[in-house]
């Protein structure tokens, strides 16, 4: 039952997949974010049409998506947040890409993880444009080396690279370092862009924007954690 004063999932849906192709031309996967939001909410965006899915938290992921995914087999998970290397088997069991591959102890368990399970999930190696101490994200300097590692020496599946600019900051310069890290290490996807930046992520070459509150409303815990 939607409140007519607000806006429907779908209605939201249908006017970000506008905005990212007005001409419905090879539009940015759009990925709906939806942490903090009930089963419910997902399957009212499932019944507009939309497939991707993003949880930053292992747990509410495992926790909301079994029968949604029983259901509809060709839902896709994205693990946008976060991983702890003791969380990695259950990531890899649960989730279909991983978005924050950010350092060589996380590259080597999901390496080990990949080989155990045959599982090989795509992964983004997350990259840390602005250069917060808080923030998790190899330093940009480190990339090329990182990148290295993890295709050559790990053989992890790496299809690109996402980041998430500092809150304070025009997100432009970002994603401009985040495409020409990926330009020069020959990697195609762009994991880039949330409610508040998506159309100037897909401007500077974003593939994947992930979406939350635009789509799902606001919620009562920040939209990043630490
Ligand atoms: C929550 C979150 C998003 C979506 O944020 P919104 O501002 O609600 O669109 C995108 N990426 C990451 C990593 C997030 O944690």
């Amino acid at each position: 039952m939607t409140d007519t004063h607000q806006k429907s999932i779908a209605d939201a849906l249908a006017e970000i997949r506008k905005k990212i192709s007005p001409t419905g031309k090879n539009p940015a996967n759009l990925i709906a974010v939806a942490k903090t939001f009930s089963a419910e909410a997902v399957a009212e965006a499932i019944a507009a049409g939309q497939r991707h899915f993003g949880e930053n938290r292992v747990q509410e992921g495992m926790a909301k998506y079994p029968a949604l995914r029983a259901a509809h087999p060709d839902l896709v998970l994205h693990l946008i947040g976060p991983l702890q290397t003791n969380k990695v088997r259950q990531a890899v069991a649960h989730f279909d890409v991983i978005h924050t591959l950010d350092r060589a102890s996380l590259a080597e368990e999901l390496a080990k993880e990949f080989a155990k399970t045959g599982r090989r999930l795509p992964c983004y190696i997350q990259v840390n444009t602005g250069e917060e101490p808080q923030k998790a994200g190899c330093a940009p300097q480190e990339a090329d080396g990182f990148i290295a590692e993890c295709r050559n020496r790990l053989g992890l599946p790496v299809v690109g690279l996402m980041c998430i600019p500092p809150a304070d900051e025009e997100p432009a310069p970002h994603f401009a370092l985040l495409a020409k890290i990926a330009r020069r290490n020959g990697l195609e996807r762009l994991s880039m862009g949330m409610s508040g930046d998506y159309e100037t992520a897909v401007e500077f070459g974003a593939t994947d924007i992930r979406v939350g509150s635009a789509i799902f409303g606001g919620r009562s815990y920040p939209a990043i954690p630490g």
